[in-house]
């Protein structure tokens, strides 16, 4: 508790410097790359320095990650609620995009757009980006959504009130509202886990690797060396949130 009660503290001091917040939203920077984000953005008292990589390449739409989050972290079994979720993009051969995520694409996905009209398809995997700059956070009216020591993103179910302002603020569709505690949900990067020394439970079941998580200062993590190897990008860089989580080979039709 002690732990939860500094970083509100926290919390409001930094919500005091960002009064208006309009410079906040106003830089945009489409192509900064990674190391620009973390160099200039990071508070260097934040260390380790958690974040995930996603290899767009090797993801194959399987869904298991999907399946071992909601069992590790209890989300209620409705297809409504999901802390992590898959989207299928098919780009037809005429333009047209086709997004898809069938239960959060829990079961695997299938191809409903003929082979011979599509141009490429792949699987995206989403969660809560921990942004450095979240958005989320500077909404909640009550400081239940705060920043860890470790730079997560967190909540606190105990001062949530479930106003849900963080889920409307929130650009990437990462939080819900879970319909048994009657507080916002969201993934926690299994904080739990990663305080054990343990991977995130989506991360030690995907069976092709896809998903990598590390210590960004750590230049001898698994992260580090994928992000040292490939030109990732972050989900709508332009809204400036400074997203920890960083995919290899994202094509403009995500979104
Ligand atoms: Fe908050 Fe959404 Fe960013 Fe996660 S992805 S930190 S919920 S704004
Ligand atoms: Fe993709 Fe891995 Fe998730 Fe399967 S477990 S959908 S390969 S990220």
């Amino acid at each position: 508790m002690d732990r939860i009660d500094k970083n509100r503290r926290k919390f409001f001091q930094t919500s005091a410097a960002l009064v208006g917040g309009t410079l906040f939203y106003s830089i945009v920077k489409p192509f900064e790359s990674n190391a620009q984000v973390i160099e200039e953005n990071e508070d260097k008292t934040i260390n380790p320095l958690w974040g995930m990589g996603v290899d767009i390449a090797k993801c194959i739409g399987c869904g298991k990650c999907v399946s071992a989050c909601k069992t590790e972290n209890k989300v209620p079994k409705e297809p409504f609620y999901f802390r992590t979720w898959v989207e299928q993009y098919t780009v037809k051969k005429d333009g047209e995009v086709k997004i898809e995520s069938p239960n959060g694409g829990m079961e695997g996905f299938e191809q409903s757009v003929p082979n011979e009209d599509i141009f490429k398809s792949f699987t995206v995997p989403k969660l809560c980006n921990h942004c450095t700059k979240a958005p989320c956070v500077q909404a909640c009216p009550v400081g239940a959504t705060f920043v860890s020591p470790e730079g997560l993103v967190l909540v606190d179910e105990t001062y949530c009130i479930g106003c849900s302002y963080c889920i409307q603020a929130c650009p990437y569709g990462a939080r819900f509202m879970n319909p048994i505690k009657k507080v916002v949900d969201k993934c926690t990067f299994c904080y739990h886990r990663i305080s054990e020394g343990l991977d995130p439970a989506c991360v030690e079941v995907c069976p092709t690797e896809a998903r990598i998580f590390g210590d960004l200062r750590d230049k001898s993590s698994d992260l580090v060396k994928f992000l040292q190897k490939n030109p990732t990008q972050t989900l709508k860089p332009h809204l400036n949130t400074h997203s920890r989580v960083f995919y290899n080979q994202l094509s403009s039709e995500v979104k």
